[in-house]
């Protein structure tokens, strides 16, 4: 009924705030309408910006241990509503269940392990060439940073960028996806519930082309910290280029995953399977692209294929155990169907999957396996987003190596192999910013989440991902 429709407002300084114009946030497993979210205008985000302005100079001064603790009472609310919250994000994304309640537990324990972080931030004591002279390196605050969200993983990412943010005594506004953006309002209402002060957390929501590029474009904002594709962190830059705006860019993968002919094959095609359907393929570091050694290419295939052909998949708000659900929308739906399509054209052998499936509704894609694949397809070199596993044979470690470096991408990688010689030559020859060896991709908190080539510049998590929300600030003192 339209009238359970709810519309949201921007936060901004502190309150709700009504804007003009919206637009309709869908489920993607059925297209029923959720919500509608401002497509804030230019002034929408410069009254956000103001905010965060005025706010950013007061909360930089209070102690770091006093920061954190905001976000520390944000994780205790996030634990107490998990389940709703994990029921917003399968509604609007599209996850199943289980993985949404992982999001949502996961980013209360991001929040503690980077509220952890404020007795932690340190400075250097520098020895000077001159007598009586003091050099001190502090750490400070950038000011206001603009934090601009894709879809993936939309609870998650919010405290991804406000939480370093924060301790470090930032503030910011964050535009959400325009897919996903009933998350985004759900974190922000635990926030203005536990108190923070006003203007330090703004949301403005709306599309890329108008709030996002006017958030970027603005000389009032100090670092722009964003997730999502690579040609949109492109344009991003080009847009801070006149204000020489400091960036953070996480982008697109393009994950190769080697199995080694001394590899724990079952291991492999458990966690490469893992890896490509969670979440339907929609991950920016779970394997895309699989070179299997020569010697093992049949075992695995095969093995692969029938893992991949018992996934269960569907609408997860109606069938709650199964093990994926849509892909976000009808664009996504037709770039991985035209992928494929353009890949058997170009000889690859279609082992399991390879369609749309029709389940009345939804933007449902087959688990698909192609075998026969080689380095200058498309599906090899193109990030797919989807549940779909593209391999090439290969003839050794070296081969392997060499693929896998040719790439515009360079987030993580994945190794398969009994040897801790060939492991340690592979970490050694690989050029990315992550490599799995023998598991699955994900990344763990405390590490440090960053991509080669255009896969990003700086990155996140631990205390390399803190600092980055910092600049230096040196002072020369003569005593
Ligand atoms: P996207 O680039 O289409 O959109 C991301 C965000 O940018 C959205 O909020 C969008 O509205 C905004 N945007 C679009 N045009 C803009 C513009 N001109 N100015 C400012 N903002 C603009 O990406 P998506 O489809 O939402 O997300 C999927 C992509 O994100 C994939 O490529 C994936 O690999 C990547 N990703 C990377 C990581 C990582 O950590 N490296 C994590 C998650 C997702």
């Amino acid at each position: 009924m339209a009238s359970d429709i709810q519309t949201h407002q921007n936060y901004i300084n502190g309150a709700f705030v009504p804007a003009r114009e919206h637009l309709e946030v869908r489920n993607p497993a059925n297209g029923q309408l959720l919500s509608r979210a401002p497509e804030s205008s230019a002034d929408d985000v410069e009254r956000a910006l103001d905010a965060a302005r005025a706010a950013q100079k007061p909360w930089s001064r209070l102690p770091a241990v006093e920061r954190a603790a905001y976000l520390q009472r944000l994780a205790d609310e996030i634990r107490r509503e998990a389940k709703s919250l994990a029921r917003i994000i399968t509604e609007e994304q599209g996850k199943v269940s289980g993985l949404a309640e992982v999001e949502v537990n996961f980013t209360a324990d991001y929040l503690d392990y980077m509220a952890g972080w404020a007795r932690r931030i340190e400075g250097e004591i520098i020895e000077s060439d001159r007598p009586g002279e003091n050099i001190f390196l502090f750490r400070k605050p950038l000011g206001v940073v603009a934090g601009i969200l894709p879809w993936n993983f939309p609870f998650f990412l919010i405290a991804r960028k406000m939480a370093p943010a924060l301790v470090t005594g930032n503030t910011v506004v964050i535009k959400p996806s325009e897919e996903t953006p009933n998350n985004c309002f759900a974190f922000t209402r635990l926030l203005d519930r536990i108190g923070l002060p006003e203007g330090v957390f703004n949301v403005v929501s709306g599309s890329g082309a108008s709030t996002g590029n006017a958030l970027t474009a603005s000389s009032r904002v100090d670092m722009i910290s964003f997730t999502g594709s690579v040609e949109t962190g492109s344009r991003i830059m080009r847009g801070a280029a006149d204000n020489i705006t400091k960036l953070n860019l996480e982008l697109g993968g393009k994950a190769p995953a080697i199995v080694l002919d001394d590899a724990d094959i079952d291991l492999a095609v458990q966690s490469i399977r893992a890896s490509r359907i969670i979440n339907t393929g929609q991950v920016c570091n779970c394997a895309e692209r699989i070179y299997v050694q020569r010697g093992v290419a049949d075992e695995f295939t095969d093995k692969l294929a029938r893992a991949m052909a018992e996934t269960t998949y569907g609408d997860p708000l109606a069938q709650p155990d199964i093990e994926m659900g849509p892909l976000i929308n009808q664009q996504g739906l037709d770039k991985v169907a035209a992928m494929v399509e353009r890949a058997s054209r170009d000889g690859a052998e279609t082992i399991t999957g390879g369609r749309v499936a029709d389940l009345g509704q939804g933007f449902h894609y087959q688990p698909t396996v192609l075998a026969g694949c080689h380095g200058d397809m498309e599906i090899m070199r193109r990030e797919i987003f989807g549940p779909v596993l593209p391999i090439q044979i290969v003839d050794d470690l070296d081969e392997a190596i060499q693929l896998a470096n040719d790439s515009d991408y360079g987030l993580t990688s994945s190794v398969y192999t009994r040897s801790l010689a060939r492991a340690m030559h592979a970490c050694r020859e690989i050029d990315y910013g992550e490599t799995y060896i023998n598991r699955e991709n994900f990344e763990a908190m405390q590490g440090f989440h960053a991509g080669t080539r255009k896969s990003g510049i700086g990155g996140a998590d631990g205390k390399h991902g803190l600092y980055e929300y910092t600049h230096s600030h040196v002072v020369y003192l003569e005593t």
